[in-house]
């Protein structure tokens, strides 16, 4: 008997198996593989090491301009791929030794509810039952697909096999604009592939902010990207190459790379022997712990309702979770200030609300932006386009920010705290940036936020 057994060692599952060490608890981590999920072994962590790959090529294509004459890049694909590779091990490796130092057992199987604080494990034929005080379930999510779009692994593929792709492929039609399309696309643009992007809604990154969603489209398309915006492709017709219908058009490729959402795993995890609710599939939960409607099961990561899939605030619901079965506390997630980035080329990042959410919800806000281009570090790496835009309250506190730019995933977190410490613009503006950094694109922002403005 343990005092949590968790399904699931993704980001949500080991952070509350690692968490949980802090209350002296013991663990059982359940996982048929090993412990890393979608993040570290087919999410974050391999697509933005291809990010990182597509940044050092053009770098480098580039360094003439910055006076340092080299031969056009080449991309030894088999290198980079390995290199992919050897980041991936490195950190499962690390992270299935940090669960042994804290004195996690690991459970390699498939585990499924069989009623409260009861999970059965399956591997190679061979069951047992585990026990738990606690079960914490945190199975995470697969890519969907459409009709007509079944994954092959070949002709049509999901991010799961892309990041695992033998060659560049020369052509790829990726169906869906969101986050994960566009982080392929910018990726494989710059590394010399042709490739189209297919959104049913009238922009890229749905959700985000519009202006940046649009800034992003620019420089993509003037890398050469191919946007089909407001367009529902139809079933493709699949042979030596692909063609993808739109309308009374079609583009053909090498590929289609399907990025259209992803579904949470909670089909044959026994959720049916337990009291729990589900939502389209996803679990409920009180926001304030985590648990379900199933006294002392708790849900975590993807595959919890209404909460955004990614992986640190899976981080932040195991966080959650083990707080309140250590100590009855509730600690909720602090789901307003949550930092959201696409790591484009150039990055997307943003907290709180956006403008149009905030026109949606009827607030009277104040915008202010500063862009990129006048700042000197920006012109200095040449990477000048982009903006910051901070949004608040009408005589109130800032309520959400915006950067679209040069390390825009970083400079995004001081604007977190105002979000989440609710600032008035003037009490955040009082605070001085580093000259010259990047970051001063968003003390220009804060300061015009605070009625003022200095360059
Ligand atoms: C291409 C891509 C890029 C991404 N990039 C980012 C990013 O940059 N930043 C970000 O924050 N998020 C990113 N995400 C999302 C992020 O990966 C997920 O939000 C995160 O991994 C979810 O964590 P999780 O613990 O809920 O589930 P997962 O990471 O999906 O882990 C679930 C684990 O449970 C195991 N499992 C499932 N069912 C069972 C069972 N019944 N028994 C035993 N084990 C089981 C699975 O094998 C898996 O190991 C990306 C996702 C993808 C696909």
């Amino acid at each position: 008997m343990h005092d949590i057994v968790i399904v699931g060692g993704g980001p949500g599952g080991y952070a509350s198996a690692l968490y949980a060490h802090n209350f002296g608890l013991s663990v059982a981590l359940i996982d048929d593989e090993r412990p890393g999920g979608t993040c570290l072994i087919r999410g974050c962590i391999p697509a933005k090491q291809w990010l990182h790959v597509a940044e050092v090529f053009t770098t480098v294509a580039h360094a003439a301009e910055f006076g340092v004459i080299t031969e056009h890049p080449n991309l030894d694909w088999d290198a980079a791929l390995a290199r992919k590779n050897q980041t991936v091990e490195g950190l499962v490796r690390g992270l299935g030794g940090l669960l042994k130092k804290k004195g996690v057992e690991i459970i390699t199987g498939f585990g499924r509810l069989a009623g409260p604080g009861k999970v059965e494990v399956e591997s190679e034929g061979e069951k047992q039952t585990v026990e738990g005080g606690a079960v914490i379930l945190a199975t995470g999510s697969h890519a969907r697909s459409i009709p007509g779009y079944d994954f092959d692994g070949v002709k049509v593929v999901s991010s799961d096999h892309a990041l695992d792709w033998p060659k560049r492929p020369d052509r790829v039609a990726i169906i869906g604009g969101g986050v994960i399309g566009c982080e392929f696309a910018s990726f494989l643009v710059d590394v010399g592939a042709e490739v189209h992007v297919f959104e049913v809604l009238d922009q890229i990154i749905p959700g985000s902010d519009a202006e940046a969603a649009k800034q992003l489209q620019r420089q993509l398309q003037k890398r050469g990207v191919k946007f089909h915006i407001g367009v529902r492709v139809d079933a493709p017709k699949v042979g030596e190459t692909v063609v993808v219908p739109f309308g009374a058009e079609s583009v053909e490729v090498d590929v289609i790379l399907v990025s259209v959402g992803r579904g949470p795993n909670t089909e044959g995890v026994g959720l049916d022997t337990v009291s729990a609710e589900l939502d389209g599939g996803f679990v409920e939960v009180d926001l304030n712990t985590m648990q379900t409607a199933q006294p002392g099961l708790y849900a975590v990561g993807d595959i919890v309702a209404g909460t955004p899939q990614l992986a640190h605030v899976g981080f932040a619901e195991g966080i959650a979770a083990v707080t309140h079965i250590a100590t009855g506390e509730t600690r909720p997630v602090n789901y307003q200030a949550v930092p959201r980035v696409t790591y484009t080329h150039p990055e997307v990042a943003e907290v709180g609300l956006t403008e149009g959410q905030a026109a949606e919800q009827g607030l009277e806000v104040d915008v202010a932006r500063h862009a990129f281009n006048g700042i000197g570090r920006a012109i200095i790496i040449g990477e000048n386009q982009g903006f910051a835009k901070v949004i608040s309250e009408k005589d109130g506190a800032i309520v959400g920010a915006t950067v679209v730019g040069p390390h825009a995933g970083e400079l995004i977190h001081e604007l977190m705290y105002s979000v989440g410490w609710e600032a008035l613009p003037d009490e955040a503006a009082a605070f001085i940036h580093a000259h010259p950094t990047l970051s001063e694109a968003v003390g220009e922002t804060l300061l015009s936020a605070a009625g003022r403005s200095l360059h």
